[in-house]
């Protein structure tokens, strides 16, 4: 705590995310990134990048990056809005639609970043808590005044709702804005991007980072009415017209256009993401149904903290959250074949594990 800081900010939780080291021989199963590199068709955007240009700026409105997100989802540019990862975009939704004299509904285990936005603008938040199977009680969620905002498929835990059920939620709000965060949806779950024609309060958040190789471009985006996305544009152009940099606009650009390559890749950690459940629950672990490229796991007999930190003194890194009604669960991201069969073989090795 500093003298210098002001009220506002003494009181800020800092989000802290899964570790990121340094050293190389480690399975790094902890941040939910992608093992597979980007697109062939990234490296050659890459090697074709004129670095000359680097002495200018880049273009403000990502306009090719727009353009191509645009075409992909069957949207018109005005519909479309990016920033700096998904995070920058949240950041730039609680701003905008948010700050309401009515609190903002979000489910009491969810991406944490949401509390920290909320914390940082002082929007008042309601927490709504997940069922007892870890589902979204969408009943819960009605005449939120002050909006709502949820992850699908929700995060830690993975599970997700159907069109059908968020297209439910939609017809019961349609006053306050309604964030749909997709990080992880192209692992299995449906994108009620579908939906943005019919309900000009939805916003559906994406990102590059998950399905798309590209954490380290910082890309994320988000699609919506024309009238959210100005109001977006508005907060945008306020902190900083250039969100992008130009080799962020060209990596992801080429990107979102290889879409056998993003098939391939997504399907690829789909099928390792059940074999991984399958092995898993071989060994006693309780799985939560992931659509995700994650597993939320809790073991029977074993603490979930003594599992990490067996993980970690043989180099595999996965993630565990200490919140009440979470804190025996790990959060395991899909990696490699290789890497999960390691990460397997090493719980066998755990002298409480029954194989
Ligand atoms: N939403 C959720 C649910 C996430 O788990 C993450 C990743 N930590 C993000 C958004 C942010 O992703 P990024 O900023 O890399 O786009």
């Amino acid at each position: 705590m500093s003298k210098y800081w002001s009220e506002a900010i003494r009181s800020l939780t800092p989000y802290v995310p899964g570790e990121q080291p340094k050293g190389s021989n480690i399975i790094k199963l902890n941040t939910n990134e992608n093992p597979f590199p980007p697109s062939p068709m990234v490296l050659e955007a890459i090697h074709q990048f004129d670095t000359d240009r680097l002495r200018l700026y880049p273009d403000p409105d990502s306009s090719a990056l727009k353009q191509s997100l645009a075409d992909h989802f069957h949207v018109k540019t005005d519909q479309v809005f990016v920033g700096n990862g998904s995070d920058e975009v949240l950041a730039h939704t609680f701003m905008a639609f948010f700050r309401h004299p009515e609190p903002l509904l979000m489910p009491d285990i969810s991406y944490s970043f949401y509390d920290v936005y909320a914390n940082l603008y002082g929007i008042d938040v309601r927490h709504i808590p997940l069922q007892d199977d870890f589902c979204i009680a969408l009943d819960d969620y009605s005449e939120a005044n002050g909006g709502i905002i949820f992850a699908n498929p929700n995060a830690p835990t993975g599970r997700a709702l159907t069109l059908d059920q968020i297209n439910a939620l939609l017809q019961r709000n349609t006053e306050s804005v309604v964030v749909v965060d997709e990080a992880y949806v192209d692992f299995g779950a449906e994108t009620a991007i579908k939906l943005v024609e019919q309900y000009s309060n939805l916003l559906v958040v994406q990102t590059l980072s998950k399905s798309r190789s590209l954490a380290g471009m910082r890309v994320g985006f988000a699609i919506g009415s024309a009238e959210l996305i100005d109001g977006l544009e508005r907060v945008k152009n306020s902190f900083n017209s250039y969100p992008l940099d130009m080799l962020a606009q060209v990596t992801a650009t080429a990107a979102i256009k290889d879409v056998a390559y993003f098939t391939q890749t997504t399907q690829q950690i789909i099928k390792t993401r059940e074999w991984t459940n399958e092995q898993l629950l071989a060994l006693g672990f309780k799985i939560i149904p992931s659509k995700t490229n994650f597993v939320f796991a809790s073991h029977r007999y074993i603490e979930a903290a003594e599992l990490m930190g067996f993980l970690r003194t043989h180099q595999i890194l996965v993630r565990h959250f200490s919140r009440p009604g979470i804190d025996n669960h790990l959060r395991i991201t899909i990696g490699t074949e290789e890497e999960m069969h390691a990460m397997i073989n090493c719980l066998k090795r755990h002298p409480d594990i029954i194989s």
